[in-house]
This record gives structure tokens, C-alpha cells and sequence, in this order.
């Protein structure tokens, strides 16, 4: 099923009122949802279901994330035209399009090689030629491209991996849920100063866990 013109702009309407209705009133930040179509990064299966403010399943048995939970995390990354960023976590590639609306330059990586295959395939049907993603493990970073002013991180960790904190520039902030991945994690906003790291709580949150290496996948 292909949704219709008129549902997919009654859908984004209703998308956008429940992140304003979430707190997300950032305009650059809504307007770079209203221009990424979600059901274009899920399963027919859940197209219908694109424009609702839930997790939904993708393949490899993982998830996109929450649209609220994208905002929030978007807006606590604080991020500007002139930023490089780095994603962690790539999955569908809806975050990676989301950002690539906002900063100058996306890297991304994804542990499932479908996934990124699949994430880069829609980069290029949607023309974001400034998003990057490749297969492989996040946890180390992108030492090639670092240093970054941004990092994003939508796996959970138990601890803000060293080799990403080490890629982030002086100046650089990264967002990422951090906790045991069983349990509800906490989303931290890190600041890297001259004298060292500000940690900020910002609220629970619940993700798939920051695996290591890259997947064996089926018919790889
Ligand atoms: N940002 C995604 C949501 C991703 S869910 C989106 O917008 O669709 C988290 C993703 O992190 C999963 O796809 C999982 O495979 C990936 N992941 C987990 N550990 C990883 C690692 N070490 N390196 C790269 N990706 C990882």
C-alpha cells in the first residue's frame, strides 16, 4: 500500500502537533521533519503507521526510533549549518536524513549491513548527498573524518565510549542514552570544553543496546 497525497499530508500535520505538543517548537527542526518522509524509511507493512509517534520495527530485528524522541535528541545536539556529524547507529536512516537538513556534512554508521545498504540507498533516492553511511562499529568512531562537532549516538552504551569522545572536537557536544541496555537509560548531553567533559542529564529514555563489531547477518 502507498499512501495517498492527502494522507500523507494529513499524517504529517498530525506528526507535527505531536512533537510541538512534546515541546519540539524549533522551526528549522520541524521543517526538517516536514521534509523527510517517514514511510519512505519503514516496511510497507508500516507505512500506514509512519505518521504515529512510535518506535516501529525495521529490519535486522531493530527499530526506528520514536519521532519525539528524534527531536528531542536533535534539539539537544544543538546543531548548525557549519557542523560535521557523526551518527552512531544509522538503522533506517531516517535520523541520518533528519540531520543532514541541518548540518553541513553527515557521517553514519551501522553495525547491520543490510541496514546501511539499504539506509544509503534511500540517501540517494532522496538526493541528501551530503550523508555518508557505512557498515561497521560505531563505537569506534570514524577516525578518517574526526575530529567532529557533533555526535549522536541511538544505541545505548553503559558508558560514553572513550574512542567517540576522543573524535569529538573542543567545543563539540554528543548526545547519547547511556545505561544497561535491559533497562530505561538515561539521555546525556556531553560538552567538551578546554577543561574537560559537562555532563547533563536530560531524561529516561529506551534504546536497542550499542552492540560491538559488525553483524552476521543471513545472506550476507
Ligand atoms: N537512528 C535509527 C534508529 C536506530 S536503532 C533510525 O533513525 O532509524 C539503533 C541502531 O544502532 C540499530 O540499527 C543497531 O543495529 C545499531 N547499532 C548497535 N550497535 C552499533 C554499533 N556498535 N555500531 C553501529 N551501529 C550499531
Amino acid at each position: 500500500m502507498t499512501l495517498s497525497a492527502e494522507a500523507r499530508a494529513e499524517g504529517m500535520m498530525r506528526l507535527v502537533f505531536a512533537l510541538r505538543s512534546k515541546g519540539i517548537t524549533d522551526q528549522r527542526l520541524l521543517d526538517a521533519f516536514e521534509k523527510t518522509p517517514r514511510e519512505f524509511f519503514l516496511d510497507r507493512a508500516f507505512q500506514d503507521r509512519a505518521f504515529e509517534d512510535i518506535p516501529l520495527p525495521i529490519a535486522c530485528g531493530q527499530t526506528i526510533s520514536q519521532p519525539s524522541v528524534v527531536g528531542l535528541m536533535t534539539h539537544a545536539l544543538s546543531v548548525t549549518p557549519r557542523c560535521k556529524v557523526l551518527e552512531v547507529g544509522a538503522g533506517s536512516g531516517y535520523q541520518s536524513a533528519i540531520l543532514a537538513r541541518l548540518a553541513r556534512r553527515v557521517y553514519a554508521i551501522e553495525r547491520h549491513r543490510p541496514l546501511a545498504r539499504q539506509a544509503r540507498a534511500r540517501m540517494e533516492a532522496l538526493a541528501l548527498s551530503t550523508v555518508s553511511i557505512v557498515s561497521g562499529d560505531g563505537a569506534r568512531g570514524w577516525p578518517d573524518q574526526a575530529p567532529f562537532d557533533r555526535i549522536l549516538v541511538t544505541a545505548a552504551a553503559e558508558d560514553p565510549p572513550s574512542l567517540l569522545l576522543d573524535q569529538l572536537r573542543v567545543g563539540g557536544i554528543m548526545v547519547l542514552p547511556v545505561g544497561q541496555s535491559d533497562e530505561i537509560q538515561q539521555l546525556l548531553r556531553i560538552v567538551k570544553t578546554e577543561h574537560g567533559l559537562d555532563y547533563q542529564e536530560l531524561g529516561p529514555v529506551r534504546f536497542v543496546p550499542l552492540l560491538p563489531d559488525v553483524a552476521k547477518d543471513e545472506g550476507d
